[in-house]
């Protein structure tokens, strides 16, 4: 499950977030102001690693889903 990096429109907060890959962000709202439909950014290295790590937890807590 990929993490994008996020920036708002309105108050320039950058804030990352997991998105399934159908999933809209036209609905994210920024954490700092709530401004919704924020600007998507590259993802980075890092956040490979991060996500990788995330699915580990996912599997833990959730294994049906990857049955
Ligand atoms: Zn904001």
């Amino acid at each position: 499950m990929p993490i994008y990096e996020f920036e708002c429109t309105k108050c320039h907060h950058k804030f990352d977030c997991l998105l399934k890959v159908d999933e809209s962000y036209a609905g994210l709202s920024c954490p700092s102001c709530g401004k919704t439909s924020p600007k998507k950014l590259v993802s980075s290295f890092r956040t490979n690693n991060w996500s990788t790590f995330l699915d580990k937890m996912e599997k833990k807590v959730s294994p049906d889903k990857f049955k």
